[in-house]
């Protein structure tokens, strides 16, 4: 058997500490079923209690600490009764991005059976999509300022940067990632007509990859006719790819048409492998909610297929995302969903319930 694969495993805040060990759960059963084998570390930092004992988010040698993992299984850092949320976001999943140089920031859109969608008359497998962000340029550089201050010529600006390692880095992951999907389709989201520098730049490398990758069929949309028809026509979408600002709102569009926050996944993603990527769910520590049981582990336990992928596991990738389908296809009667899916099961018996689908799958 070739070496295990070496996960960090860091939980937390809030439904973080609740819903990671549903993931470990689903992520044995896996490497069970399918025979191989994973080794975790769990570790504390990135949380609110760390920061109690300690006044930082991270100890001063997490980068060392980390680099040598195959992944990290994150699950949500925030608890604002203790630490603001820009302190511990840019303390800690911030401070790995950049670190890692996790530049793509990778989300799927996919309509579950069961899951009461705001996409009327849509239903699974119709909608099946993967947005791919620019995670470390573009509209969110911090060069700016404000020039005239306290005067009617008051003036603020900020710009825009692209470079183009950092453009071609991203494309070449989704070119990548269309190619190998059934229906090789790239679409690229800009807004030429009203930004005038920048956005040409982007078609003009997404043109020139293009050259690269003929069996890829690819379109383009401006960023305000896309927004309306990721509603419209969600169907029409197989690998999305955008700068930082426009793949920020359209990763948070896609989950949302497909109904819920709370099975929605998400992956910062080092593609060279140089530095380990990082799994996380779309959805924050909930402090509402947190403690008494009833988070939805789907979330957590999606990202350990998109890990298990990551990891060359395909099959195992596979096997935990129909488990969930099918989990979910039985319904809030026959499965024991948790209250935000309309049933009255817990945490544990979700995660439980699904890990049993996946140890039966191998
Ligand atoms: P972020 O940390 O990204 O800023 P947030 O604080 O804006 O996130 P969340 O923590 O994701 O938001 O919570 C938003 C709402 O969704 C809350 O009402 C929360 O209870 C609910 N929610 C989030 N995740 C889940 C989940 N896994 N299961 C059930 N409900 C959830
Ligand atoms: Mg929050």
């Amino acid at each position: 058997m070739p070496d295990a694969n070496t996960i960090a495993v860091i939980p937390g805040d809030g439904i973080g500490k609740e819903v990671v060990p549903e993931g470990v759960r689903v992520l044995d059963a896996a490497a069970g079923a399918f025979g191989f084998e994973l080794a975790y570390r769990e570790f504390d930092f990135a949380s609110a209690d760390y920061w109690t004992r300690t006044g930082t988010m991270l100890p001063g040698d997490w980068f060392e600490t980390l680099r040598g993992f195959d992944a990290i299984f994150f699950g949500a850092v925030g608890w604002p009764q203790v630490v603001p949320d820009h302190v511990s976001l840019w303390g800690s999943l911030l401070q790995f991005r950049r670190g890692f140089d996790q530049y793509v920031n990778l989300r799927p859109t996919r309509l579950m059976p069961g899951v009461a969608s705001p996409l009327a008359g849509r239903s699974p497998g119709e909608v099946d999509f993967w947005v791919v962000r620019e995670n470390t340029e573009g509209e969110y550089s911090s060069i700016g300022g404000r020039i005239f201050e306290g005067t009617e010529r008051e003036t603020v600006m900020q710009e825009t940067v692209m470079t183009r390692v950092g453009v071609d880095r991203v494309l070449r992951f989704a070119f990548e990632l269309a190619a190998r999907r059934p229906r090789r389709k790239l679409t690229s989201a800009t807004k030429s007509n009203g930004i005038s520098v920048t956005m040409p730049y982007w078609d003009e490398r997404v043109a020139a990859m293009a050259q690269q990758y003929p069996q890829v069929d690819v379109d383009q949309f401006h960023i305000d006719i896309l927004t309306a028809n990721f509603v419209l026509h969600p169907d029409w979408f197989d690998v999305v790819v955008a700068s930082n600002l426009f793949g920020d709102i359209l990763s948070d569009l896609g989950p949302a048409c497909a109904g819920t926050i709370g099975i929605a996944p998400s992956a910062n993603i080092n593609p060279e492998r140089r530095f380990p990527s990082l799994f996380e769910p779309v959805h924050g520590s909930a402090p509402d909610i947190a403690g008494r049981g009833i988070a939805n582990p789907i979330g957590q336990i999606w990202c350990a297929a998109m890990m298990l992928d990551h990891l060359g596991h395909d099959a195992a990738g596979a096997a935990v995302l129909a488990a969930i389908e099918q989990v979910l296809a039985r319904g809030p009667e026959q499965a024991p969903l948790t209250p935000d899916l309309g049933g009255s099961g817990t945490t544990a018996e979700l995660g439980a319930e699904i890990a049993e689908a996946v140890a039966g799958a191998g």
